[in-house]
């Protein structure tokens, strides 16, 4: 029993490493959803297409009609923005003094007709 159990333990392990992750998403396990399922039924994150995405157990029991695609992209972009990197989501993380003001040209004081 217990050699079972360290069997499952050292595949656990070693799923846990992500050395089947392949770069290219059509051949990772993860099909670059960033999820894998591992044979002893546990989810492991992809160490290559993993970027936030949400665990695909997160939304059980979720009402329907839940907005699952705002939430993703909110975990997304708290992942990007802990590691530093640019968000999926601009406007979310700049402040408010970034957005760009829309500046009308068309009227110079030249063009003023009287
Ligand atoms: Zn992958």
């Amino acid at each position: 029993m217990s050699q079972n159990y360290s069997e499952q333990a050292a595949y656990y392990q070693a799923f846990s490493t992500g050395y089947w992750a392949s770069e290219d998403a059509a051949s990772c396990p993860c099909h670059g959803q960033g999820y894998v399922l591992s044979e002893v039924d546990t989810w492991h994150e992809c160490p290559v297409h993993f970027c936030g995405q949400l665990h695909p157990d997160a939304l059980d029991g979720a009402p329907e009609g839940f907005d699952a695609q705002a939430l993703e992209l909110e975990s997304m972009t708290a992942w990007a923005v802990k590691r530093g990197l640019a968000s999926p989501l601009p406007i979310a993380v700049n402040g408010a003094d970034e957005v760009p003001q829309l500046v009308d040209e068309s009227f110079g004081d030249a063009d003023i007709p009287f």
